[in-house]
């Protein structure tokens, strides 16, 4: 016998529930984790904070929420960012 899983307080469709789920994890803080330094020669090297979750350079620092994909973002342990550089991201 298969079991037919149902929730019965939401009858919606699984895909639209996961859609629904997923739309709602972006306002849940994700910690900045990463800082990528550019290297130039007239600059040096200037490092721009990368978003947890579209993993592309943040425009300005301490902002709420990515201006990307609108991911709510957490700066506490911002200083703990790993160091990377463009060309070894994966
Ligand atoms: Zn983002």
């Amino acid at each position: 016998m298969k079991l037919a899983v149902r929730n019965l307080y939401f009858p919606l469709p699984r895909a639209y529930l996961e859609f629904l789920l997923n739309q709602a994890s972006y306002r849940a803080a994700m910690c900045i984790t990463e800082v990528m330094v550019f290297k130039s020669t007239r600059m040096g090297e200037t490092g721009y904070y990368v978003c947890p979750r579209c993993h592309i350079t943040l425009e300005r620092e301490f902002m709420s929420f990515c201006d990307r994909c609108g991911q709510h973002l957490d700066w506490k342990n911002y200083k703990k960012a790993a160091i990377i550089y463009p060309g070894t991201v994966k």
